[in-house]
């Protein structure tokens, strides 16, 4: 058997031309673009490289960028003020905080501070509470963006066994989250979990958020598996230094066994940035008291 690959980036690209296509109303209406405030402290190469790419997104899908670049020396309380700032900007309907944020900054304090309804990225406790409780809410951008494919992919996921391998606050557990409230029985493994394998076998959907590079194998996948590699990993491949970007998924042999699996790169990655738009447009709209826009 060879599993369908799911095309995450052009799944992506036509999330993303969705939201390109409704931002016109929404400037006939309020006399603006949607607004993405984007803030970045410190140099670190991978953030530049994600911030870079979200800006660009931004633009072409005709929202409004707002960036603030900040150096890694930035006190807490400074980033605090700039954040706050945000909050009372009109022209701000989301706010995205680049993480990871250099020590001794403390990244919880500082999600605390971004106002729930700009909270774009999802992260702030009112939003998980909302999320918890079966809300409406701003959902983190990576899960929502595999639910989607797993909705595209599956239509109607009632009922269907759900593993989701991670427990972070990010993927893992707003993904268990989405997940149950689509009907399906959704297990939570971590590093504790006893006999992974065994537990991965049971699941229709397997969902991999753990940052170990192709950890899970072909032979712990149920026959005909939905698979959502979410990993990310950079691997040396040769001796010259060489490097590729791998799942937390063993690809080769996964396909094997899967019915379909979201690659990596071009799987769930995509799908994030695309999301991250769509919340800042709905954002943009709940917070002008405009129904969201039809089938976002
Ligand atoms: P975290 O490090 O926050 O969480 C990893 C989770 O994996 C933890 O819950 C941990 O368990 C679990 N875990 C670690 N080792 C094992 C193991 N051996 N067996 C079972 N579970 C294990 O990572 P994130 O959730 O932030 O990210 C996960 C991956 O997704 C990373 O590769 C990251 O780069 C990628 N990512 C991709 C995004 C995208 O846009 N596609 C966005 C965000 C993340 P425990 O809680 O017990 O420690």
């Amino acid at each position: 058997m060879s599993a369908e690959i799911i095309d995450g980036k052009a799944f992506a690209a036509a999330l993303r031309g969705q939201v390109a296509q409704a931002v016109p109303a929404f400037v006939e209406a309020k006399g603006r673009k949607p607004g993405l405030a984007v803030v970045l402290i410190g140099g670190d190469p991978a953030s530049k490289v994600y911030v870079r790419a979200k800006v660009k997104a931004t633009l072409e899908a005709g929202l409004e960028s707002f960036e603030h670049q900040l150096p890694e020396t930035t006190a807490q309380r400074d980033l605090v003020a700039l954040v706050e700032r945000l909050n009372e900007d009109g022209r701000v309907d989301g706010i995205l905080v680049q993480l990871p944020l250099p020590a001794p900054i403390n990244e919880k304090a500082v999600i605390a501070v971004i106002d729930p309804a700009k909270d774009v990225d999802g992260f702030h406790v009112a939003n998980a509470g909302a999320l918890a409780v079966g809300e409406k809410s701003l959902v983190p951008c990576t899960p929502f963006g595999a639910l989607a494919l797993l909705k595209h992919r599956l239509g109607d996921l009632s009922g269907l066994e759900a593993v989701v391998v991670g427990r972070s606050n990010i993927v893992g557990k707003p993904m268990a989250q989405l997940l149950l409230q689509q009907n399906c029985t959704v297990t939570i493994a971590h590093s504790r979990t006893r006999d992974l394998p065994e537990v991965i076998r049971r699941g229709d959907i397997v969902v991999a958020a753990i940052g170990r590079p192709q950890m899970i194998r072909g032979e712990w996948l149920k026959p005909g598996a939905t698979v959502i590699d979410v990993g990310i990993n950079r691997i040396v491949v040769d001796n010259q230094g060489g490097t590729r970007l791998v799942g937390d998924v063993d690809f080769d042999s996964a396909t094997e066994v899967a019915g379909a699996i979201t690659p990596v790169p071009g799987g769930v990655g995509p799908m994030t940035i695309a999301v991250l738009l769509r919340n800042t447009l709905v954002a943009a709209h709940a917070r002008a008291g405009l129904p969201a826009p039809e089938g976002l």
